[in-house]
């Protein structure tokens, strides 16, 4: 398409439009041609024009500013250029992931709408929407990165200075909206609440959203449904990183740092790394260092190990003794709460609980709950007692 064109058919509907054209600066941004009006009067009389009597296909293609906001807006879009598609690493954990982010930037907004990435930290999720970020900003589509921590405190800070109505439009005129680490939404309602309505504008509008969590929708506890459910409405990818994407990532990393990938190396890297950002860190040390001097990994504990350490502690018992067989009503309690506590503040599925407390099936695990939630129903005490302990649980991890 060409702008001629499109002056030529504005200058259809308008006789004047010339003379009023005169007044705005225009020009080619990626896939759109930008109006800048002098003012709001101008502005609004090119969207009349564009919204009413264009085609569908010139009226995609044309995007109208106001001088004024334009300045205001070029405010930071926190996309850095180091994150690419191209030096995006893909294997089997990640390739549906990657595929999915590519589809979405070919179709944005109406292909996978939202599209909401899980996966545990360092598998690149935030490299994913980066990627996606930069590359349909030199598209010329409108784009905003935020974590949702920052999406908090700046929607608080718009709101000190009365200025939440700025904040809003300002997420709400978005082709493309990148929310990482979702799960930080937890607890927050009335940050929840901004971006409930975020969401469904651009919804409605076709506007493409993108979203990142550390775990499953379903498992963001503190997260309204009505927000969960919109998360689930769209496509969900989980990413992960298997050992074979793992060695491909860590040979290219060696090589993009400069250093040989022998097998010594590759071999200390695979063992001694849960994820990207952790293998990166290490071939830091390594090349600075050489790779004798670098310490091994200290094995880090499981979460569910965590739960029953604090738990035993709390019931002034050893580990060893509450995992034990003796059935004394004090370690039959403990055993029980820290099951509880386990699928309740770290979802430990039912045979991750079990393992770890040395049982052969989850039978036991699933009686032991049930124990617990009765028990929670009828004593107003030990109810206390679990929302005090899966309190101090949730800090602890
Ligand atoms: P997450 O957001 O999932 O915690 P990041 O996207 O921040 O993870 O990734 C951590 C680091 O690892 C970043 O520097 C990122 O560029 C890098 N990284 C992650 N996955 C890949 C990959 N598949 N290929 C190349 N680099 C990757
Ligand atoms: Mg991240």
């Amino acid at each position: 398409m060409e702008l001629k064109e499109l002056i030529k058919k504005i200058e259809d509907i308008d006789e004047y439009a010339r003379e009023f054209l005169k007044n705005f600066e225009i020009k080619k941004e990626g896939n759109f041609f930008v109006f800048v009006a002098p003012d709001e009067e101008y502005k609004s009389w090119l969207h009349t024009i564009v919204e009413n009597f264009l085609d569908e296909e010139y009226r995609k293609a044309v995007r109208i500013e106001n001088k004024k906001e334009r300045k205001k807006e070029e405010i930071k879009d926190f996309l850095n250029p180091r994150y690419t598609f191209d030096n995006f690493i893909v294997g089997k954990g990640n390739r549906f992931a990657y595929e999915v982010v590519k589809e979405a930037l070919e179709n944005l907004g109406y292909l996978y709408n939202p599209v909401f990435i899980y996966g545990s930290v360092g598998t690149g999720k935030t490299h994913l929407l980066q990627a996606i970020g930069n590359e349909a900003k030199k598209r010329g589509y409108r784009v905003i990165y935020s974590s949702a921590n920052d999406f908090a405190d700046e929607m608080v800070n718009y709101m000190k200075e009365g200025r939440i109505n700025e904040f809003r439009n300002r997420y709400k005129s978005v082709d493309l909206l990148l929310l990482d680490d979702v799960q930080f939404l937890s607890g927050k309602e009335r940050t929840q609440l901004e971006f409930f309505h975020i969401f469904n504008t651009l919804y409605i509008l076709e506007k493409q959203i993108i979203l990142a969590s550390d775990r499953h929708p379903q498992k963001l506890n503190g997260v309204s449904d009505r927000l969960v459910s919109r998360f689930e409405g769209g496509i969900l990818v989980e990413i992960e990183l298997d050992t074979e994407t793992k060695l491909k990532i860590i040979r290219e990393k060696l090589k993009e740092f400069g250093l040989e990938p022998k097998s010594e190396v590759v071999k200390y890297l695979l063992e001694n790394t849960k994820n990207v950002r952790e293998i990166e860190g290490r071939i830091k040390l390594i090349k600075l260092k050489g790779l004798s001097a670098v310490p091994e990994r200290k094995e880090e504990k499981s979460k569910v190990d965590k739960i029953i350490e604090f738990v035993a502690n709390y019931y002034a018992l050893k580990t060893e003794e509450l995992l034990s067989d003796k059935r004394s009503k004090r370690i039959s309690e403990a055993k029980h709460v820290a099951m509880y506590l386990c699928r309740k503040v770290c979802w430990a599925s039912l045979i991750e609980i079990a393992r770890a407390f040395r049982r052969k099936d989850h039978t036991t695990v699933i009686h032991a709950i049930r124990k617990v939630e009765e028990r929670k129903k009828k004593d107003r005490k030990f109810r206390h007692l679990l929302a005090f302990l899966e309190k101090q649980a949730m800090e602890k991890l």
